[in-house]
């Protein structure tokens, strides 16, 4: 009888269809069709109403009840002349993921059908939300939770549905989402930073984030896919020996896009296009069947809905082609894992980029402002920042060689790094006029050197490019917003000090300028020790970082225990971006996540072992011994030593066998006793430690039979054949 894999690489050779839908046309003729932006919407509701969005989304207005009727019923008549049908409120919980629940626009009355949207079915909405994870927040008894439509990020159709990006509260007003604190730290950092802008350019009254998020993921056959429950069920395989050849010729990274995956590209980009995600980049990443692509930046809100939205195309795109993306950090052991690199600037609403380095004095003193306060801010919250990528499935990958390193870093450069020097060994902060002068003309000498975009370390979790940050340490499957907007909040911290420190200096007589260099020289030598230019892959790096004060993550709860620091809760609770309850909330959530996810996957890697790998080598030995046996009656005593090597292999097979069992039942045992702790936190550290170490242990075993057992008998794709097309 065939096996489940024999039929699957047999389906999998015929997958390879080649074929794509094409758009007619440049792909300007169709980009953002999907999309309802602001000039469209101009059409479909009076100059009032459209007028009222707009306040809206340029200041945070509130929508008047009057116009909000108005503007739904526009809404709703674009959509339907766009072939729609139902509408959804689109949020963003905190699972990683989105979540919709779909309403039809039509409605019956006295025996007549009609469509109708009104404008508190626009402005909110309220699904059946019991069982999104809340923390504590919301009792399931109070089913209550609200998603409220979130003006600065445009409605658009999906699949036949007008879907409405929305923020997702309790009855009780907390965040149960990403969105809603990553919109309060876009205030707060705002307000800080325009603040310090003013300091130098009176004009400036908003400062906005803009992100351009880079998204690394892998595709695997989808037959193949079938036959693997760990895929299926983790995201991640489990077990599985590593692949004799994989990524280490370095002959995947850049390289010639196979065809069946370009189709597969093309077809995924037409339809974000559609949605007006403006896609620049795709290649092909370090490890095999491993890729990439990424739009060019835009807005921080709009960058993360439509990342958010871009996974979930890219996912419903593959089903047409026989193939799955999967976004895990780490889903095959031996290569690279996928990340999501953020990068990250701010701009004003003058048009300035506060990280680029300007070309006269004043503007390279504002830059230098800016670039200090986030390295002090990176330095302060620098495991708090780490932790915000710390997850089951990123904890695969954090500081295993590979981006990123445990430990948070700041990499700037060598140009900008030789001006820091230079800045900080100009003498007290104190000192005369002249040494500020003396310093503004260093300043203003970067811009003949810089910028040096060549200058790049992709072993840095944060690393400056030049004019922008690049937090390279976020997870693929992540919600970037649960990265960014702590990101946003320490900034906006740091930018708040820094305008007190200048204005405090300026009161007691320096000149502005003096006044900021000081507080700028004062923010890098407090922040000097963030600062890393080396290998941050390297075991030097590991102990130089530890002896300089800086916190690796070495286990994910233990992090976790940052959002019970008086520093993070302070920050959080002072911009008014989490209230100490939705800290509390959230670290109940991870942990409850953290723990949810790896029973999960002990329970797969259990039922993995013992119905697939066990059942496997046991035929695989019965084999052997008939062959033994023949051996036996053909040969006699001489027999043992011309079956040595079988016999061999039967003892091994029978030792990995025995201990996989038992390893197996010590799982089940850890798990039963990590279950009886009550306390969600301290459960998630005996999950960490006792589980985890368990499923090495199995996986160990499972990888060494597989090596052992005819390949013929074998019932789970191997790496190589998920791994190539
Ligand atoms: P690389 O892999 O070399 O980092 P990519 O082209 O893959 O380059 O991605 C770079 C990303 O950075 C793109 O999304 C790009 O739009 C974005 N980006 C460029 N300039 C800025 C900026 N000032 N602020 C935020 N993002 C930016
Ligand atoms: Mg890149």
């Amino acid at each position: 009888m065939a096996t489940f894999r024999e039929r699957a690489l047999n389906e999998a050779s015929s997958h390879n269809t080649g074929r794509y839908y094409v758009e007619e046309g440049p792909v300007s003729g169709y980009f953002g069709q999907n999309v309802l932006d602001l000039d469209k919407m101009r059409g479909y509701m009076s100059q009032k109403a459209y007028e009222a969005v707009l306040a809206s989304v340029q200041y945070g207005a509130k929508l008047d009840r009057s116009v909000s009727d108005e503007i739904a019923a526009g809404m709703m008549a674009w959509a339907i002349e766009m072939g729609a049908t139902h509408y959804t409120h689109l949020f963003h919980p905190l699972t990683d993921s989105t979540a919709e629940k779909h309403e039809a626009f039509i409605k019956f009355k006295d025996g007549q059908a009609f469509e109708k949207f009104s404008g508190s079915a626009l402005v909110q909405q309220e699904p059946d939300a019991s069982s999104f994870p809340t923390g504590g927040l919301r009792n399931t008894f109070e089913a209550r939770g609200y998603s409220a439509w979130d003006p600065s990020s445009p409605v658009f159709l999906m699949d036949g549905t007008l879907c409405i990006p929305s923020v997702f509260v309790s009855y009780t007003g907390e965040a149960l989402d990403t969105k809603a604190p990553n919109l309060k730290s876009l205030h707060a950092l705002s307000e800080a930073a325009s603040k310090v802008c003013r300091l130098f350019d009176e004009n400036v009254s908003s400062v906005k984030v803009n992100l351009g998020i880079e998204q690394e993921y892998f595709l695997v056959d989808e037959s193949l896919y079938n036959s693997r429950p760990d895929l299926m069920l983790c995201g991640r395989t489990v077990i599985g020996h590593t692949s004799a050849k994989d990524q280490q010729l370095e002959d995947h990274y850049f390289g010639a896009i196979p065809s069946r995956v370009s189709s597969f590209m093309k077809d995924f980009e037409t339809e974000a296009y559609k949605l007006g995600i403006l896609l620049q980049t795709r290649h092909n990443e370090v490890a095999p069947n491993q890729f990439e692509c990424a739009p060019v930046f835009c807005e921080a809100t709009k960058a993360i809905d439509q990342n958010m939205m871009l996974m979930i195309v890219m996912q419903k795109v593959a089903e047409r082609h026989r193939l799955k993306v999967i976004f895990h950090e780490k889903p095959f052991d031996g290569v690279n894992g996928s990340g999501k690199h953020c990068n990250w600037s701010i701009m004003t609403d003058t048009g300035v980029n506060l990280l680029s380095p300007g070309s006269t004095p004043t503007k390279n003193l504002q830059f230098l402002s800016f670039y200090a306060s986030v390295v002090k801010a990176v330095h302060r919250h620098h495991y708090l920042l780490m932790t915000t990528v710390a997850s089951l499935s990123n904890s695969y990958r954090l500081g295993g060689g590979e981006a990123p390193p445990a430990v948070m870093s700041v990499f700037s450069g060598s140009t900008l790094y030789g001006v820091f020097e230079s800045i900080l060994n100009m003498g007290a902060v104190n000192e005369p006029e002249a040494n500020s002068l003396e310093s503004i003309k260093i300043v203003n000498s970067i811009p003949e050197i810089f910028p040096d975009n060549t200058d790049r370390n992709r072993t840095s979790p944060f690393a400056f490019t030049g004019n922008r940050f690049e937090f390279r340490a976020v997870g693929s499957s992540q919600n970037v917003a649960s990265a960014v907007f702590v990101l946003n909040s320490v900034v906006a911290e740091s930018l708040n000090e820094f305008h007190d420190a200048v204005l405090a200096l300026e009161n007691s007589g320096e000149s502005r300028s003096a006044a900021v260099m000081a507080v700028v020289r004062q923010f890098l030598s407090e922040s000097r020790d963030i600062m890393f230019e080396g290998n941050g892959y390297s075991k030097e790096w590991e102990k130089e970082a530890e002896s300089r004060g800086l916190r690796a993550i070495r286990n994910v709860p233990e992090a976790f225990e940052v959002y019970h620091e008086e520093a993070t809760v302070r920050m959080f609770d002072g911009l008014d971006v989490l209230a100490p309850n939705e800290i509390e909330a959230r670290f109940e959530i991870f942990n409850e996540t953290y723990v949810k996810k790896l029973q999960i996957e002990a329970r797969v890697i259990g039922d993995m072992c013992l119905n697939h790998v066990i059942p496997a080598a046991v035929k695989y030995q019965n084999i052997l011994i008939e062959n033994i046996k023949g051996m036996k009656e053909i040969f006699g005593e001489e027999s043992s030593v011309l079956c040595a090597s079988e016999i061999d292999t039967l003892k091994k097979i029978s030792m990995y066998v025995n201990r996989i069992s038992a390893d197996v039942d010590a799982l089940v045992e850890a798990r039963k006793k990590a279950n009886r702790i009550e306390d969600i936190a301290e459960r998630a550290k005996v999950y960490s430690y006792d589980v985890k170490s368990m499923m090495e242990k199995v996986r160990d075993s499972a990888d060494n039979l597989e090596m052992l057992i005819d390949d013929e008998m074998w019932p789970l794709p191997k790496y190589r054949e998920l791994l190539f097309f």
